[in-house]
């Protein structure tokens, strides 16, 4: 049922099964012997053929007391009532019946016509289940996104003068939804569908403040509209990076002065750290978003050294890199210029031609370490130390050649005299 059913009807494979029945719990473990009662909301997970399969007692929801889930939940008799509890009608579709009856759809809110119609719908009047759960404003545009349908006007509005609602919502939950949003294959439908209903602000009021702020890439266009497009182009197989587009200049509203942006990628890297951490983002994700965000004004010329690019890869390392050349092209893309502008693709062939070559990039590539410089030069653990490593990182980074033990040894001998 939910929205598996409505994949099936748009031709599109479910990743999820939902599986709902008018058994408790109890009749369910008793059914199907080894069966796992999972939580207090009524799932039980059974096994068959070394697959799991969630199935969960048809519920009534009860007591929707801060706009987000119900206090309390009930168990319900009918598939009916537990549809009644979805949140829009193209997720309120079940297969199946009771026996005797044979299988049929059950379709009590007509979500078999708004598929054929591709239009999004609340069931019931859209305020109230926004009311209830606010979630279901952002799901509602994460499914406009995924699945290229409409939101119906009703809805839409609700939408619009309920967006505050969002404030009561968990990080956790938003986060969810934005991952899926950015995950469409043009997540650029969400992100203006968020922006045009006032969501956006409620998540960030710094990306909302890209609407309207003028910039020079491309005639009659905004800020917002050079985030959105960027997204857009960040292939889809790179989660990472598109959550970094849509950040990658979160720093320009506060940083705007006479049409520059001083400054936008280290104030953007703070206040996307800051978006991040509050929609709860895994800490590493926050980390390489940040890095990506603090990194992404990088200027490349032709005439740049070896040195330079090795430097360049040791700074950010792989795959980030990877990553931030990959949110350059979309950044391109995004200012109506060609992927590649810039000289990407001649920047990109260098480093790998670095990264085959085994250049050193950082202190683990060096052939001596801190224990080296202890041992056979009787430094001393410190800042010193650290210090000495860093600048044979350099010296290594100008002539990989010098990456040798009696080498190195020699050189950091000299540096310590010269620091003692
Ligand atoms: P996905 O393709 O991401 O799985 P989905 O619509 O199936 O999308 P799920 O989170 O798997 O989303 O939820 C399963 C079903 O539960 C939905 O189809 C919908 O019927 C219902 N549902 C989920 N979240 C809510 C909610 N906040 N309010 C009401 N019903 C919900
Ligand atoms: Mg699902």
């Amino acid at each position: 049922m939910g929205g598996s059913l409505r994949d099936i009807l748009l031709g599109r494979t479910p990743h999820d099964w939902d599986l709902a029945t008018d058994a408790r719990p109890e009749e369910l473990q008793s059914l199907f012997p080894g069966a796992v009662y999972q939580n207090t909301f009524g799932t039980v997970a059974v096994g068959r053929d070394g697959a799991w399969f969630e199935i969960t007692t048809f519920r009534r929801d009860h007591d929707y007391a801060d706009f987000r889930r119900p206090q309390r939940v009930e168990f319900g008799e009918t598939v009916e009532e537990d549809l009644a509890r979805r949140d829009l009608t193209v997720n309120a579709l079940a297969w199946g019946g009771r026996p005797g009856e044979g299988d049929r759809l059950v379709d009590p809110f007509g979500g078999r016509a708004d598929i054929e119609r591709r239009r999004l719908a609340a069931v019931g009047a859209p305020a109230d289940r926004f009311g209830e759960d606010a979630l279901r404003m952002i799901r509602a545009v994460r499914l406009a996104a995924q699945l290229e349908f409409t939101i119906a006007a009703g809805t839409l509005a609700a939408i619009s003068r309920q967006a505050e609602l969002v404030q009561h919502l968990s990080g956790e939950r938003i986060a969810a939804e934005l991952q899926k949003l950015l995950g469409a294959d043009r997540p650029s439908i969400g992100l203006r569908l968020l922006e045009a209903t006032g969501l956006l602000r409620q998540v960030s009021a710094e990306l909302a403040a890209q609407r309207g702020l003028a910039q020079s890439k491309m005639a009659g266009e905004d800020l917002w509209d050079h985030t959105v497009r960027t997204v857009d182009a960040v292939p889809r197989d790179l989660p990472v990076v598109r959550l970094a587009a849509l950040v990658h200049d979160i720093g320009k509203p506060a940083t705007a002065a006479d049409g520059h942006f001083i400054g936008h990628d280290a104030v953007g890297g703070d206040l996307a750290d800051a978006l991040l951490g509050r929609l709860h983002f895994p800490r590493v994700v926050v980390e390489r978003v940040g890095l990506l965000v603090r990194n992404h004004m990088f200027s490349y010329e032709s005439n740049w050294s070896d040195t330079a690019v090795r430097r360049m890869i040791g700074r950010i390392g792989e795959p980030a890199l990877t990553e931030l050349l990959a949110l350059r092209a979309a950044d391109n893309v995004g200012s109506g210029l060609p992927a590649d502008a810039g000289a990407l693709d001649e920047l990109r062939a260098r480093i790998t031609e670095q990264i085959e070559a085994k250049a050193v990039l950082n202190r683990a590539g060096l052939v001596i370490d801190g224990n080296d410089l202890i041992k056979e030069l009787g430094a001393r653990q410190g800042p010193i130390l650290g210090s000495i490593l860093d600048r044979l990182v350099e010296v290594v980074l100008e002539d990989p050649a010098r990456n040798d033990r009696p080498t190195l040894l020699l050189l950091a001998q000299a540096m310590l005299a010269e620091d003692e």
